[in-house]
């Protein structure tokens, strides 16, 4: 069995023994063996992190573009592989892991140009004969901190701006999937990218994460993950005086109004609820639908529901694959028993699956008549399990949408122009589809959500550049 370790100051440095990596669709399949590390191995990354800083973050910009774009066409020339081994132990379809892989490695590609494109401004002063230059400058040493259910793109849209504006990176990936971090780690190590300036060290969150986070050779924390640990990550954060950026979970609704064309509302719904077997963060659990639509809409949904298939991630011709992990399972399969005990109806699926491989498979669930104050409507479950609430008219169904204490993506099925603008305008999401799922963006431009959802400046595109670098200006007598 590979036994994979730890990057630290350019060596591959073994933790204190090692788990195994089990694919969630086959669990007699281990994919390999990962180190796990503890405090003195953060230790060990956050000192080469600092001494590597100094270089770095002075080096050319040409340099830094060069191994960018070099780990990004790395990993795009093997997107079968990555995507390949990512849907092997996180459990995405095959074609879903391929374009996560391809994902990741246009955001390196992205951000090898932004490293050439990082302006600043000049300004006259109100003192006459003097100048005020505004540049940006690295922030330091960022520890980055990634969930299991993007486990190539997550990491890839934390490090990729991270290096391009001159910052050092410690990374501790989910301890459930740590291969495509370490596989990702590998082709940074060989990029040119000098010792130190990119570090991996793997284990578990309690351990590794806590001794990041509480690191004073941390300058800031980008975290991905859920409310609770986010919560937790912003008090030592403010405790340690870092700069902090938290992107966390969703309950986003999907509005469905009378107007609407049945079949792309469904087939949007579809993909939203329960494609990657509904383990994103912009999935949507809350179908919220207009009643003269509603009847057709549920009839529709369950005909649709009945076509799709769940199987091994790499097998052909399936569209969702197993539920991530043991604990996972059961949280999905514990908010089924929720719903109906709170008198929601189970209109498809909800049950464990036993098939071919001994996986952690689960029907997609749909229940319908769901009110907007029962816990599957207001806490994310992150699964493949959806809940429809029958509302009257546009109005209600825009005001129990912005009910929830999330605020990460809002869809809207309607053919109405003047319904999807009011939407677009108030809908109080990060980010607002009209006519397509909620799920699914491009790697160019701003990601995050509001309120409970996330905390600090935006992911991705040129808006990344407001958390990896901190403002100077300077003022010159002329
Ligand atoms: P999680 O349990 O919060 O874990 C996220 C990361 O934090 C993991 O690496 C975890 O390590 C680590 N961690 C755990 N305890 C920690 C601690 N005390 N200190 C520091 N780090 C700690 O989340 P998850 O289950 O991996 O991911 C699912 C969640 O992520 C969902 O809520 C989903 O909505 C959210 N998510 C949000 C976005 C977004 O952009 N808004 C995108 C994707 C996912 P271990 O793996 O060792 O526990």
């Amino acid at each position: 069995m590979t036994q994979h370790n730890n990057l630290i100051k350019g060596e591959w440095v073994a933790g204190n023994g090692y788990s195994p990596n089990l694919n969630p669709s086959n669990l007699s399949d281990v994919i390999g063996e990962y180190t796990q590390g503890d405090a003195s191995h953060v230790d060990a990354a956050v000192q080469a992190a600092r001494a590597a800083f100094p270089a770095w973050s002075t080096s050319g910009i040409q340099a830094r573009a060069d191994a960018l774009d070099k780990i990004g066409s790395e990993i795009l020339a093997r997107k079968e592989e990555l995507g390949t081994l990512l849907a092997r132990e996180e459990g995405k379809t095959k074609p879903e892991g391929i374009g996560e892989a391809a994902r990741a490695g246009n955001i390196f590609k992205f951000f090898a140009g932004e490293c050439l494109r990082l302006a600043g401004e000049t300004l006259p002063s109100v003192r006459p004969g003097i100048g005020v230059e505004i540049t940006r400058e690295p922030v330091g040493v960022v520890g980055i901190i990634t969930p299991w259910n993007f486990p190539i793109a997550i990491p890839a849209w934390k490090i990729a701006p991270a290096l391009a504006y001159g910052n050092c990176v410690v990374m501790k990936p989910a301890d459930l999937v740590p291969g495509c971090a370490w596989a990702l780690a590998e082709i940074i190590s060989r990029s040119g990218i000098p010792a130190g300036v990119f570090n991996l060290v793997m284990g578990r969150g309690s351990v590794i994460g806590d001794a990041l986070v509480g690191h004073p050779g941390i300058d800031a924390v980008s975290f991905t993950g859920s409310q609770g640990v986010g919560a937790r990550i912003a008090q030592a954060c403010a405790t340690g005086l870092k700069k902090f950026q938290l992107e966390m979970g969703g309950k986003n609704p999907q509005v469905v109004l009378d107007d609407a064309d049945l079949k792309t509302a469904v087939e949007l719904c579809v993909q939203s609820a329960f494609f990657s077997t509904g383990q994103r963060c912009t999935a949507s659990s809350r179908l919220i639908v207009t009643q003269g639509i509603y009847p057709k809409f549920i009839e529709a949904m369950k005909e649709r529901m009945a076509g799709l298939k769940v199987g091994d991630a790499l097998a052909q011709g399936i569209d969702i694959g197993p539920v991530s992990s043991q604990s996972q399972l059961e949280q999905d399969l514990s908010y089924v028993e929720i719903g109906k005990g709170e008198g929601a109806v189970l209109a498809a699926g909800g049950g464990r699956l036993k098939l071919a491989t001994d996986g952690f498979y689960m029907a997609p669930a749909l229940f319908s008549e769901s009110a907007a104050a029962m816990r599957i409507n207001r806490e994310e479950i992150f699964g493949p399990v959806a809940s429809v609430i029958r509302v009257k008219d546009y109005e209600e169904a825009l005001a129990t949408a912005n009910d929830t204490p999330f605020g990460l993506s809002a869809g809207i099925a309607t053919t109405s122009l003047k319904h999807a603008t009011h939407f677009k305008r108030h809908s109080q999401a990060g980010m607002v589809m009209v006519n397509l799922p909620t799920a699914g963006v491009d790697y160019h431009v701003p990601f995050g959500g509001r309120k409970g959802s996330s905390y600090g400046p935006r992911e991705q595109g040129r808006y990344a550049q407001e958390f990896f670098t901190t403002v100077k200006t300077a003022y010159t007598l002329a």
